[in-house]
């Protein structure tokens, strides 16, 4: 708010009291009740002297408005250098306002770098919020040893329990968490039985009350909770926050764009209120801006993508695998956008030893083809129905000479390890980058492992590894060298099932080449 305006409205709400009337009613004298904490805490986007924390009042969660009274509400929040909570870092009061579904954003500063902190929140009359753990980054310019970075996303709520998320929660010491989207899935409830282990409540979503109860009720989940308690988060988003593959201004039925628009802003308005991001990726009436970066000293610059709100649409109708669609027509222009684009090039011209493209859905050259076909089969959701579009960022890559570029993505519901070839037509010849393609958390449900794998890695010799079971990934990044875990679970359809490292890559900063080491 620029000073000018605060000047206004102070002096509007003290104009307002000489002339006898009651300043608005925009603050609550009286309790929540005993827990409005429902949801959780959350942190996210680290840098050197803090990150963002996050909570949303909801004392009755899938009650309208979460059971919060339409007024703002004063929020105390604590950083902590301990979990007793004995040596307060900072503290301080923010507004819970109702415009923002009584979410809660905070943008700390003057902490102390790569040190982890503990956070809180309370209001007056209730207890105090659950704790959450999080890391500062280190600074700008310094060596950094080492940083672990876990990655998820594609958590649809009703095939599968979260004990992926419990798992991750467990991992050593991890920095960050990158959530690459599908934090929620827009679908109405389906029937109990098969593949389903637990119900939407509500129908398909299009208001902005519709999302927001939908993130309650995913965000009540304790594995998502003592994830989100464990570790900050990299937010980003996928289509299902909004609508099956959505693109740009068009969802997949073809709605007029100026109607799809008020959808997309609901979507991405309950979003931002749900996941701890900073004001600068709160929706505007231009647009989201989404795309960003984090640094973690000299070792890694993570570029955050969105490969959602500016692409143009898909070649080929609304249905990604339609025979037909060959491969020449597979050149919808736009994946970035104009200016992110631009954006994402001049990020690239950097010293760090790793550049980490965290985002959506697969870059690398995948032919689907079935076995005994002779056609090639592309997804147009893909990198691969935007194919002027890659080849602009491999380009990029090669103009700054990078050899360091590590792709982070997900939306598949599998595992997938390869490279992006320099070529379309030379998939086996040079490589540009590397790809780990995470699994699901819960979407697709308890998976088949490698059955149906071994044609899709005999068709396409950039490909290492296709796995179909729910999990996550592990990086750990070291200035010598970047090594992956692939962990799954067996089942989802059941809670209790440990997670297990199906397999572990390594690469090397000079050569974007993986290689199997377990
Ligand atoms: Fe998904
Ligand atoms: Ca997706």
């Amino acid at each position: 708010m620029s000073f000018d305006r605060r000047m206004l409205l102070r002096n509007a709400t003290y104009l307002a009291a000489l002339a006898g009337l009651t300043p608005s009613r925009s603050v609550l004298a009286t309790g929540l009740g005993t827990n409005p904490f429902t949801l959780g805490v959350a942190a996210g986007d680290p840098w050197p002297d803090g990150f963002v924390i996050w909570t949303r009042l909801a004392p009755d969660p899938l009650a309208p408005h979460g059971g919060m009274p339409a007024q703002s509400v004063p929020v105390g929040w604590e950083v902590a250098e301990d979990e007793a909570f004995s040596k307060i870092a900072r503290k301080g009061q923010s507004l819970a306002r109702p415009e923002l579904g009584h979410s809660v954003h905070v943008e700390l500063s003057g902490l102390e770098p790569h040190r982890h902190y503990w956070y809180r929140f309370h209001v007056a009359g209730s207890d105090v919020s659950p704790v959450g753990r999080a890391r500062t980054a280190p600074p700008a310019t310094a060596p950094v040893d080492r940083v672990r970075i876990g990655v998820a996303g594609c958590q649809n709520w009703e095939i599968g329990y979260y004990d992926a998320y419990r798992a991750l929660a467990q991992e050593n010491d991890l920095d960050l968490v990158f959530h690459y989207g599908d934090y929620i899935y827009e679908a109405g409830p389906r029937p109990l039985g098969g593949p389903i282990v637990r119900q939407h409540l509500g129908e398909t979503l299009y208001s902005l009350d519709d999302y927001r109860r939908r993130y309650a009720q995913y965000k009540m989940d304790p594995d998502l909770q003592a994830a989100h308690h464990a570790c900050a988060f990299a937010m980003s988003f996928d289509d299902h926050e909004v609508n099956n593959n959505w693109a740009g201004e068009f969802d997949q039925a073809g709605t007029p764009p100026e109607i799809f628009a008020l959808r997309r802003f609901a979507g991405l308005q309950a979003w931002y209120e749900n996941v701890p991001v900073r004001r600068a990726q709160m929706p505007r009436p231009g647009g989201i801006t989404a795309y960003r970066r984090l640094d973690y000293g000299r070792l890694l610059r993570t570029h955050v993508l969105d490969t959602r709100s500016y692409r143009t649409d898909q070649p080929c109708s609304d249905d990604p695998w339609s025979a037909g669609c060959t491969p020449q027509v597979h050149n919808s222009p736009s994946m970035l956008g104009s200016v992110q684009e631009a954006w994402l090039d001049e990020g690239l011209g950097n010293g760090a030893t790793w550049n980490l493209l965290a985002q959506q859905v697969i870059m690398m050259q995948l032919d689907f083809r079935e076995p005994g076909t002779q056609e090639p089969i592309f997804q147009t959701d893909l990198w691969d129905g935007y194919r002027p579009a890659r080849a602009r960022v491999i380009e990029s890559i090669r103009r700054h000479g990078l050899t360091n570029v590590v792709v982070s993505s997900g939306d598949h519901h599998k595992h997938a390890v390869g490279s992006v070839a320099l070529r379309d037509d030379d998939p086996a010849g040079e490589k540009v980058a590397v790809e780990f393609l995470a699994t699901s958390i819960s979407s697709g449900g308890d998976g088949g492992g490698e059955k149906a794998s071994r044609h899709l890695l005999s068709n396409n010799p950039n490909l290492d590894l296709y796995h179909d079971k729910r999990g996550y990934q592990v990086f750990d990044i070291t200035p010598k060298r970047w090594t992956t875990d692939v962990r799954i679970l067996d089942h989802v359809s059941a809670k209790g099932a440990p997670a297990s490292t199906l397999a572990c890559y390594e690469v090397r900063p000079e050569s974007p080449r993986v290689q199997r080491i377990a």
